[in-house]
């Protein structure tokens, strides 16, 4: 049968394995191997074929990512904003020249289409980086007054240190830039720890920045289990913060190491997006919506549209058009130019997302998907799946699936939807589709979550904010708020009297 992606993954298969082979960790302006004694294997979700093994990193390899990271924050740290923003600058060049070479890179390890890699991933980051390239010129302190009468006060922003942040593995390329970025941009070195089933992109990213000018030991990637290397790169006495993007359940565990060494902590956790369709709300483009915002990389992403909320009057056809439109998405290779979506990360993932669907299907209707697709059983594929005529209190409306499942849910009154769609722990992002302004501006108002969109769902911008409430976490990653987790302020008083005996010396002295 003519595969017509096939050379296109063997290619890239051959550059990841003849790139890597001097190890994949990057520390202090170099690749070089783990030294945990353990190995992994890379394997390529849609063949099931092993990518790369490398030597995983062990508890030394982050001790000389984070002295590396620490002996270059000195002179990084002194850098001006313009020489921190022309660094950036080339970065972005570099980037931009091997736009290709990443995206294949980050299609082979995580079975996502090329498409999405070329048009979304890797455009994607370019942008943060350039973004960022000017942002930094724009880093300031307040500068103030003389607020007591005697003295002249003014606020520095300065730097934190080395920064320590932990990645997941369904946008790597883009998880790994927005935890760097706005780190180095700011001033501050880092270690980062990706996932262990996708260090590819982010050594490439960390070798870019050399590649840009920017010193050796700014940015340092330690590829390891969370176990191993992310506990101990969370606990290290010289890690100034840690920033991790994951799980609510690791991130906790995360929280109690940081809290335990007094760390700033910024945390980007799961989600469960409401969807919410009122009335009046164009039918055609929120059913379109739904599709594309529950498929975008498989239903792997912590914004996902997992829970369509639908007023009675449009929910029966809500539910057939989806169903419908799903059905008509092309799964396979994702390196063929027709694919719409790829396999799962794993699996194990694959397992898991079956699992969920497999419990709902004794409370709930499987309307369609719900199986692993003819043809697909050699990669890690799961059949888009629309759940309907579970209770709001049921696994597959609460827990985070993380895979191409949407849940569907009639409300009533506007009062009962906004209701619902705050009904889970998380509060990382939803949407609201209405024509009528006053109740989507009602919805943006009080649906408890980082992010609303109207009549839309997934885009992301370089200048705005994306992050957590509730148990999707704290912090923000992009934008310039990202530069108040990257950095601290500093009260600088002058005293503009020029005495020895200050006035407020009173409390000390009396009235001698
Ligand atoms: P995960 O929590 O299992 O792992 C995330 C990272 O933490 C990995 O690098 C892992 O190796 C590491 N880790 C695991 N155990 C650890 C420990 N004990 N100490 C320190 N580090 C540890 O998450 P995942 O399965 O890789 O990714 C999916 C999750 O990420 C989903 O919950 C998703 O919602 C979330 N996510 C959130 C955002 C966001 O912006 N809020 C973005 C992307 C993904």
């Amino acid at each position: 049968m003519h595969n017509p992606g096939h050379s296109t993954r063997t290619q890239a298969q051959e550059h990841a394995q003849q790139h890597f082979a001097p190890g994949a960790q990057y520390i202090a302006g170099g690749l070089c191997k783990g030294t945990s004694g353990h190995t992994h294997t890379v394997v390529d979700p849609s063949t099931g074929e092993d990518v790369l093994t490398y030597s995983l990193a062990g508890t030394a390899d982050v001790d000389a990512a984070v002295a590396a990271a620490r002996d270059a924050f000195p002179g990084w740290s002194a850098t001006t904003p313009g020489e921190r923003s022309d660094a950036m600058h080339r970065f972005a060049a570099v980037l931009a020249d091997r736009a290709e070479e990443f995206a294949r890179a980050e299609s082979l390890q995580c079975g996502k289409p090329l498409k999405l890699s070329r048009e979304f991933d890797v455009p994607g980051t370019i942008d943060n980086t350039a973004f960022f390239a000017g942002a930094v010129r724009q880093l300031q302190g307040q500068s103030a007054g003389e607020y007591s009468g005697d003295h002249t006060s003014y606020v520095r922003r300065e730097p934190i240190g080395v920064v320590g942040s932990i990645a997941p593995w369904n946008y790597p390329l883009q998880m790994a830039a927005w935890k760097i970025l706005p780190a180095i941009a700011a001033g501050n070195t880092i270690v980062l720890k990706p996932a262990e089933l996708t260090p590819l992109t982010s050594l490439l990213f960390a070798e870019a920045a050399t590649q840009a000018g920017i010193p050796d030991g700014v940015v340092n990637i330690v590829a390891g289990t969370g176990r191993e290397v992310g506990e101990h790169l969370v606990a290290h006495p010289d890690v100034a913060m840690t920033s991790f993007t994951g799980s609510t359940a690791v991130g906790k565990r995360v929280a109690e190491l940081a809290t335990s060494t007094v760390k700033r902590l910024h945390l980007e956790l799961g989600g469960k997006a409401p969807f919410l369709v009122f009335d009046d709300a164009d039918l055609e483009a929120a059913v379109q919506g739904a599709v594309a915002g529950a498929l975008i990389n498989t239903g792997q992403d912590c914004t996902a549209a997992t829970r369509a909320y639908v007023q009675r009057p449009l929910y029966r056809e809500f539910v057939q058009q989806t169903a419908a439109l799903m059905e008509s998405v092309r799964l396979g290779d994702p390196f063929a130019p027709d694919t719409d979506l790829g396999p799962l990360i794993s699996y194990a993932q694959r397992d898991r997302v079956a699992g969920f669907v497999d419990r709902a299907r004794s409370y709930a209707r499987v309307v369609t998907g719900g199986e692993i697709p003819k043809g697909l059983e050699h990669g890690a594929y799961y059949r888009p799946t629309l759940v309907a005529d579970a209770a709001q209190d049921s696994e597959i409306v609460q827990s985070e699936i993380f895979g191409p499942v949407l849940v569907v849910l009639p409300f009533d009154s506007d009062d009962e939807g906004i209701r619902l769609a705050n009904d889970t722990p998380y509060g990382l992002a939803a949407s609201a589709w209405s024509r009528d302004v006053y109740r989507a501006n009602r919805a943006t108002r009080e649906i408890k979550a980082g992010c609303v969109w109207v009549n839309d769902h997934i885009p992301i911008i370089s200048e705005m904010p994306h992050g957590g409430h509730k148990a999707s976490g704290f912090g923000k990653d992009m934008s310039v708020y990202s530069f108040e987790e990257y950095t601290q302020i500093k009260h600088v008083m002058f005293d503009n009297t020029a005495v020895a005996r200050k006035d407020w010396h009173r409390t000390i002295f009396g009235d001698r």
